[in-house]
Parts: structure tokens; sequence; C-alpha cells
């Protein structure tokens, strides 16, 4: 997942993390330290944001050595509760909802947190799967640890792999980004095809068979930390804004500037956390969005009330769907 003999110590991964304060000379003798085994302070200073994956020109994925280096050291501290919480998760009875489609909807274990996003005509008749045999574990990533990620990703295949599908559609970006691109450096290759929720949902509303209404929003997307991954679902994205009839504004902190929600940091650093979604909702409101648009429920739930304290409105991807479908 990372390979530490490509790095030529150039430092441009932590120079332009967005979230600390280095020059370029720190920044190389940072990654030097990390690559010794050393604790340097980026360990507790990284968010998790996966940007620097996304900017090392030689392909180290530099995010993942500082997992593994917070996970061997245990900085920083992620509190008991959050541990036993992502511990539990694979715990929770699986549902497995059959439909009369032959494709599958998975939930992963955060189906249930916005209600009523799959009620619309989209998602008639397909098969719903969700629950613990069904969580993608990259959440791990986001407390540092490696280790307990790798074992709940490959669970979740296998019991993806059984239900003996050609296509899997994810809602959750941290699956989608699993399947189709972190699964291959951990040598596997899915027996299905992973499809992305954004990639359904245009190929539905491209069919003809729907008609929907053009918005007229300006909004702010917040993109997923997961979505560095999987790059070349933004052009999808797009397409489907300018089908809705939402303008997405151009600002600061979008597309390979984004900024984490936020909730990675809420239980070792409030305050830094707060710090960083008032600077992004800030960013939003600055640069004319009317609304915040948010793919991952967890992001939508971590920024939502400071989005609404500067005037914004908090909508998922799926509900503008369902307005423009006129529901
Ligand atoms: S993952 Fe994000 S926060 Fe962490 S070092 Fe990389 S760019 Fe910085
Ligand atoms: S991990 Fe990549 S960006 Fe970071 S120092 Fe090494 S080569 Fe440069």
């Amino acid at each position: 997942m990372y390979y530490p003999e490509k790095c030529d110590l150039c430092g441009d991964c932590l120079f332009y993390c967005p979230y600390v304060e280095m020059d370029r000379d720190e920044a190389v003798e940072q990654f030097r330290e990390l690559l010794e085994g050393g604790t340097p302070s980026i360990l507790e200073g990284c968010v998790t944001c996966v940007a620097c994956n996304a900017v090392c020109p030689q392909g180290v994925n530099p995010f993942h050595l500082i997992v593994k280096r917070q996970e061997e050291s245990g900085i920083p501290e992620i509190p008991q509760a959050n541990l036993s919480l992502f511990e539990n998760l694979p715990r929770v009875p699986a549902q497995i909802v059959e439909g009369s489609n032959e494709d599958v909807l998975s939930l992963c274990s955060v189906g249930d947190l916005v209600p009523g996003l799959f009620d619309g005509p989209l998602f008639k008749d397909l098969t719903v799967v969700k629950g613990g045999d069904y969580f993608c574990g990259v959440g791990w990533l986001h407390l540092g640890r490696l280790t307990p990620f790798v074992e709940t990703a490959k669970n979740a295949l296998r019991h993806l792999e059984a239900l003996g599908r050609e296509r899997i559609i994810f809602y959750h970006d941290d699956c989608y980004s699993l399947f189709s691109s972190l699964v291959r450096e951990l040598g596997l290759t899915p027996k299905f095809k992973p499809v992305h929720v954004i990639e359904y949902v245009l190929q539905r509303l491209k069919s003809g068979d729907f008609e929907t209404r053009r918005l007229d929003m300006s909004i702010a997307y917040q993109q997923p930390c997961a979505s560095r991954y999987t790059p070349w679902k933004d052009p999808w994205l797009d397409e489907l804004f300018d089908l809705l009839g939402v303008r997405r504004v151009s600002r600061e902190h979008d597309r390979d500037r984004s900024l984490c929600c936020g909730s990675p940091l809420m239980p070792r650093d409030r305050e830094r956390a707060m710090t960083i979604k008032t600077r992004n909702v800030q960013d939003a409101k600055g640069h004319g969005a009317t609304a915040m648009v948010y793919l991952c429920p967890l992001c939508l739930l971590n920024l939502r009330k400071p989005a609404a304290e500067v005037g914004l409105e908090n909508y998922h991807l799926l509900q503008l769907v369902d307005m423009a479908l006129g529901r």
C-alpha cells in the first residue's frame, strides 16, 4: 500500500499538506524520519485527508506510510470509545432486502444516517444490502489503523462476492474507493464490477425514463476525502450537476484543494476540527454558494450545523436528485 523505495525525498507531500505549516527543508526532514521509523510531528498533525497521496509525483502513497507509523506508535491517541465503535461495526447484523433487479445496492454501515435517500423511483427494485458484513473499513485509516482496515476490507469483499452479482452499486464513497482502487493494492480483484452511486444515477437519468426539472441553484460541493482515490469520477459529478441545473461554485477549497469535513479530528482535537469546518463553510459562503451539497453522509452530519450558522442550506446529493424528479 506504500512504496518507500520509490521516494526521492522531494518533500512535496508534507510541504503541500493543507493542515500543517512546514517549509521544504522541514518537510524533507520529517519524511526522512518517517521512512526511518521515527515519530515526527506530522503523525499528530495529519488529519488523514489523503491529499499527499495525490500530490506525490513518485506514487509512494505517503499517507499510507503515515497511517502505518500512526498504528505502530499510537500517535495520535485515539479515544477507546471511537476504536470500540469501529471494532463493533462488523458485528452489526447484516440485512439483505431482495429486489427483482439484478443490480445490488450496498449501503455499508452508513445507509440509515440520512433517512429516505433510497425511497425514490431510481432505486426501486434493487436488492439492498447493509450492515456489518458489508462494512468496508476504510474509516479505520482515519483512525490511524492499517491492520484492521485490511482485515475488514477483505471481510466485506468476501461477503459482497458471495452475492454472486455482476454489478454492485456503492452509496458510500469509501466503499467505491476500496473496491475500485484500494483493493488492487491489496493484490485482490473483485469478482463484481463496482459502480458508484453517481455513475448509476447518471445512467438512469440519461436513459430518458425520468423527467427532471432544473434546480437553478449555486452550491458548494463537499468532496469526501476518499474521492482522492478515484479522480476519474469527477466528470460524472460535473455532468450530474449540469443535468440537475446546479452550478458548483468555484471556490478555494474544492477539487484537489478540498478540505476534510473535520469528523476524523473531532474525537481527538475538537477545537482544530471546528477551525477547519469554519474555514470550509466560510469559503463556500464567500464564493456565492447558497447551499452545501454532500456525497458522504458523515460529511453532512459534521458540517450541517456550521454551514447553517453562516446561512447555507444543506443537501445530500441524492436529495437534489429527488428534488429534480419533483419529489
Ligand atoms: S493525509 Fe492530508 S493531512 Fe495527512 S499528511 Fe497527507 S495531506 Fe497532510
Ligand atoms: S513520498 Fe512522494 S512527495 Fe513525499 S517525499 Fe517521497 S517522493 Fe516526495
